[in-house]
């Protein structure tokens, strides 16, 4: 146990021995991170049109804003990823990863796809943390020149579907919404036309519905051609190299909860949240990486760090190599673990980490 400790001092010095003061100790940084990881996929005109990218356009060349919506799980950020064909969401096979607005952007000649990836809606909002969710869900409908209402046909429909759907007639009427019968590939025939009968009633002034799998790619060519009828004519909103609006920041922290959240599955459910505090390149061209990992409880503290710092160091390498990808250099990742309790109740502390 002793023996523990001190590996695990060596890991994490500060916040092992010490406890407490990061708040007035990093109050810069996070203001920093705030301005840089700030922003949605808000349709911003003034920055629309740049360096005469419309010139380069084909006449008739078409541009706008798909929303995905629907509870955690379903299986938008493997259709975002899929479609986009490059990661930019973060895929979990536990719920509620996708807390921000992620977008993917889709580039080609004649068009400009963007994607927005609304934060999942829960059936029984705890924490102050889900009516932020619904509430981003709610501002992304008047972005959106068409809106995908995914669902799991391999479940029947439940109480938050229906939500989602009272919530699209309410607030999306004018909207085209196009509902997603995703994960076919688990359906057995027996139950699908009841299945796919159920989901379509909940919806029933949608423009269309669509049965894929994200995951194995089945009918997302249908997807995309049915999302280019939605477009309208327009220009390019995002340079055409650019598949997200996520900064180095953003995708850092996201990546570190994934790796966080698949090595400690059950024990930290849906408590630990990231803040990259830094992130600049060394002068040997290697880009150094400073992130906390906040978990809610003391005892969550070494579930998280792992026995002598092994979970932490394996979380870490995992995520460094993740991010490597990514960017496509080398990485060198300074991770922590501290307290922060009940930091999903506090606003200010969720507007801290960017919600
Ligand atoms: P989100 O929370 O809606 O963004 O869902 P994710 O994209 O993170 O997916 C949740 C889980 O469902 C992951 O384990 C995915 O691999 C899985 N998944 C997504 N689409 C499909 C699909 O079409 N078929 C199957 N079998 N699994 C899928
Ligand atoms: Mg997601």
């Amino acid at each position: 146990m002793q023996m523990d400790d001190e590996l695990q001092s060596q890991m994490v010095p500060e916040e092992i021995t010490g406890d407490d003061d990061a708040s007035t100790e990093s109050e810069a940084l996070i203001e920093q991170f705030l301005a840089e990881s700030g922003g949605g996929a808000v349709r911003d005109e003034g920055a629309v049109v740049a360096g005469g990218w419309d010139q380069e356009l084909p006449p008739g060349h078409q541009s706008g804003f798909v929303a995905l919506i629907g509870r955690p799980n379903v299986g938008k950020s493997t259709m975002v990823n899929a479609l986009v064909g490059r990661k930019v969401t973060i895929v979990s096979s536990k719920p509620q990863t996708t807390r921000n607005r992620v977008i993917g952007i889709l580039t080609e000649p004649n068009y400009q796809m963007i994607f927005i990836d609304t934060p999942g809606i829960h059936e029984r909002p705890p924490h102050q943390m889900n009516k932020i969710m619904i509430r981003e869900a709610v501002a992304a409908i008047p972005d959106a020149d068409v809106i995908l209402f995914v669902v799991d046909v391999s479940a029947r429909p439940r109480d938050v579907e229906e939500t989602i759907a009272r919530l699209l007639r309410e607030k999306a009427a004018k909207r085209p919404v196009l509902l997603v019968l995703n994960k076919i590939d688990q359906l057995t025939l027996r139950v699908a036309k009841a299945r796919f009968a159920a989901y379509e009633a909940l919806l029933p002034g949608r423009v269309g519905t669509i049965q894929v799998s994200a995951l194995e790619g089945t009918n997302l060519d249908a997807l995309h051609e049915r999302l280019l009828t939605f477009l309208p004519e327009g220009p390019r909103y995002y340079p055409g190299d650019q598949i997200t609006d996520q900064t180095e920041h953003h995708i850092a922290a996201e990546l570190i909860r994934e790796a966080v959240f698949r090595y400690t599955y059950r024990e930290i459910p849906h408590s630990a949240a990231v803040l990259v505090e830094d992130y600049h390149e060394r002068d040997n061209g290697v880009q150094y990486v400073a992130a906390r990992i906040w978990v809610e409880r003391e005892s969550q503290k070494p579930i998280v760090i792992g026995k002598g710092g092994r979970l932490l160091k394996r979380i870490g390498s995992e995520a460094r190599q993740e991010l490597e990808r990514f960017i496509g250099g080398k990485v060198y990742l300074d991770l922590w673990v501290k307290v922060k309790p009940n930091w999903r109740d506090e606003m200010a502390r969720l507007r801290e980490l960017g919600f």
